[in-house]
């Protein structure tokens, strides 16, 4: 069968690598770093999502189970009251990004090294000269990178983020959000496998030193610890239209969320990764077959883009109040449960999936 090229060895990039190569396709991924795992900026961390397991297991065709493991605990602290949340409610997983040895990432290497795809490291594709030499049919996954959005004119919003990453006590397992005034996005803590996560974004405008020094005391008062300085970057993130969620560029496939495959409401962008890497692999063998996929997968975005859109209308102490309200009734809001999981990118595709009932 012919050579396939992946440019971005993230969690799409690789879930779509792994299919091709175990259906007798020869592929080759370029990856910018050095390394599997990512960006340095930001990894390893802990991520969290919802995921219906064994659903996505068996669409995906391989298990991803030794690089993810339940939270433990979490918690809403919206307008600086703590209200717990039981994980389980929604099928809550860890991601454990990065290169160590015990992450997703290197754990899907392991599978795609297993599988006969060849990896070059250390080989950025940055221009649009770059990606025009790429054949047809290439898959692009290049996740939160400007060059990738650049280079296939996909269009993004620059999003800003403050982070912090360090290590703590390997057995503590737990997820805090935070929603308050000073964004109009959330904040995150997490610690999972000895390492500690601090992230506040917001989409739209740069979040003053008075409000990141609003979040490190709620961090503190919750997390018990203090965060020593944030890191500050920007991140393309899929523009806010209801056309986002895209299956090709020119004759390029994309992925991940280069591909929109992310939830417009609450950013989570894992299990869409995943998911639309399967996909992506389709769509080099019939095109046809991977958009209906596709399709299926991002039918709840136009309501997510209308909700996302309503929520950023309210003022934000309003918006804040209604978070403190859903979550003091999370337990009995059977509503709300279903639609963060079933909000995630994906979930709808695994519904109606032939063979695959969740
Ligand atoms: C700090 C942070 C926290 C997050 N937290 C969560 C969360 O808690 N829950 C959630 O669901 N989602 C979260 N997300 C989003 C989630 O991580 C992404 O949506 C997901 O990783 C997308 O997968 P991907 O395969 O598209 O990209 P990635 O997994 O990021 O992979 C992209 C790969 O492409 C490589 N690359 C980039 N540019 C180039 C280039 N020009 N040429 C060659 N290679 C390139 C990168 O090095 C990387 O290996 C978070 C994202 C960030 C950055």
């Amino acid at each position: 069968m012919a050579e396939v090229t992946v440019v971005g060895g993230g969690l799409a990039g690789m879930t779509a690598a792994i299919n091709l190569a175990r259906r007798g396709h020869d592929v080759v991924v370029l990856e910018r770093e050095e390394r599997i795992g990512g960006s340095p900026l930001y990894h390893p961390s802990g991520q969290g999502s919802p995921l219906k397991l064994d659903a996505l297991h068996a669409y995906l065709g391989f298990e991803i189970t030794p690089g993810i493991e339940p939270i433990r605990e979490m918690a809403e602290i919206a307008g600086g009251k703590m209200l717990p949340i039981d994980p389980s409610l929604i099928h809550a997983y860890f991601f454990e990004r990065g290169p160590r040895p015990t992450s997703l990432d290197s754990y899907l290497y392991e599978l795609a090294r297993g599988a006969g795809v060849e990896f070059r490291f250390g080989t950025p594709i940055i221009s649009q000269e770059d990606m025009a030499q790429l054949p047809p049919n290439t898959i692009v996954a290049t996740g939160l990178h400007f060059e990738g959005f650049d280079a296939l004119r996909v269009p993004y919003l620059t999003s800003y983020h403050f982070t912090y990453k360090g290590t703590c006590d390997p057995d503590l397992n737990y997820v805090h959000m935070f929603h308050d005034t000073y964004t109009s996005d959330y904040g995150y803590t997490s610690a999972l496998r000895g390492i500690r996560y601090v992230h506040l974004f917001n989409r739209r405008k740069p979040i003053s030193l008075t409000d990141r020094e609003r979040f490190a005391e709620q961090v503190a008062e919750y997390d018990g610890f203090e965060v020593p300085e944030f890191s500050e970057f920007t991140f393309p993130v899929p523009a806010s239209t209801i056309k986002t969620p895209r299956l090709l560029a020119g004759n390029k496939i994309l992925a991940g969320t280069l591909a929109g495959a992310m939830d417009p409401v609450a950013f989570f962008g894992l299990h869409g990764a995943l998911v639309s890497g399967k996909i992506a692999a389709m769509a080099v063998e019939d095109k046809e077959r991977g958009w209906r996929e596709f399709q299926k997968c991002v039918s709840v975005y136009p309501t997510a883009y209308l909700l996302g859109r309503l929520k950023e209308m309210q003022p934000l102490p309003l918006s804040v109040l209604g978070f403190r309200i859903a979550f003091q009734n999370f337990e009995r809001l059977k509503l709300a449960q279903r639609i963060i999981v079933e909000g995630v990118p994906g979930y709808r595709c695994l519904r109606l999936h032939q063979g695959v009932r969740s």
